[in-house]
């Protein structure tokens, strides 16, 4: 596997002229699960300094809930749109994954209409799952429509994206793959993500990808990652930030591969859950593979979608290959 891995081509929009003190920017990675509407472009310039070169944005709640499917709608659409653009002017590609999530499941009457809009997006270019969907405070209402999207990802073949619950995790993680069972899937097309000691054993023996998410300071740390693929091994296991409007960390993905580094897990595993094991999984859709960012057009800020530049009056555009390049 190792003799495999891609370093950084040389004439890749990764190599320029900075310098990274602590993160590994020699290494590719993915992240597979980052709201990255909510972060701002410095966000996306550490990210990409740091080796990240695709993320996935799964649909999901806002914080503030949504009264109206117009709402979802125009979210669906930037999620496709706007947003992908925005990350390809930062040298990162981007996809999502789309679905209602669970929390404003419980919101019945508009959930109905949400379920009429998905299939308009779900076969939109970059969509590489159904999700996150599943449980939160695992009510009939998460039940019904957890169900009803497990249907339409076997009628459109997508992977499934699980989000398990906060509360009640053990419970509702097995009850999330029960379900997916009864209604057929395959656990190979299921990622059954913010998994913890807890979960990882019964969700890797049942055959499905272990997502993991790293929240600073709390509950999944970087250091217990470098444990559980210490003592799980790498197979089907999956890094990601989960990075939203909360306090989060966009680079907790290069992070913990740098910890995982120093701690001395080989390099081919590393690879393995930062970067192969959700490209992988998500490849699986036909929408994600490695050749989107290999031979991705070079980084060009001088572009605009609808008429629209993530540049402000005055700034200079970052164009590859450009003389007049600028590290801010
Ligand atoms: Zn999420």
């Amino acid at each position: 596997m190792g003799k495999h891995w891609v370093g950084i081509p040389t004439n890749s929009r990764l190599i320029s002229n900075f310098t990274l003190p602590t993160l590994n920017s020699n290494t590719m990675y993915i992240d597979p699960h980052i709201h990255v509407v909510s972060r701002t472009t410095d966000d996306y310039e550490a990210m990409q300094k740091a080796g990240i070169v695709a993320v996935i944005e799964p649909a999901f709640w806002l914080g503030q809930p949504r009264t109206e499917v117009g709402s979802f709608k125009d979210y669906f659409s930037t999620l496709v749109g706007w947003e992908r653009f925005r990350a390809s002017q930062f040298g990162i590609v981007h996809y999502c994954t789309m679905g209602l999530n669970s929390k404003e499941a419980n919101n019945e009457a508009l959930a109905e209409q949400v379920m009429e809009l998905l299939p308009l997006y779900v076969g939109k270019e970059g969509v590489v799952a159904i999700g996150e969907i599943g449980y939160d405070d695992q009510t009939e209402a998460e039940d019904k429509f957890y169900r009803l999207q497990l249907e339409l990802a076997k009628e459109v073949d997508l992977p499934v994206l699980i989000h398990t619950p906060h509360r009640d995790k053990r419970k509702g993680t097995i009850r999330s793959m029960d379900v997916s069972e009864e209604h057929g899937l395959d656990p190979k097309m299921v990622i059954v993500d913010h998994n913890n000691e807890e979960t990882v054993k019964e969700v890797l023996d049942r055959g499905y990808y272990a997502g993991f998410t790293i929240y600073p300071h709390t509950k999944m740390g970087s250091e217990r990652m470098v444990e559980i693929v210490r003592q799980y091994g790498p197979e089907r296991i999956i890094v990601n930030s989960a990075a939203d409007w909360g306090i989060s960390d966009p680079l907790a993905v290069p992070k913990t591969a740098d910890l995982m580094r120093k701690s001395g897990i080989p390099e081919e595993h590393i690879k393995l859950v930062t970067y192969q094991n959700a490209l992988t999984a998500f490849g699986q859709s036909g929408q994600m593979d490695e050749q989107d960012w290999l031979n991705a057009a070079p980084l060009d800020q001088t572009k605009k979608m609808s008429g629209n530049s993530v540049l402000r009056g005055g700034q200079t555009p970052r164009v590859e290959g450009s003389s007049d390049f600028v590290e801010n």
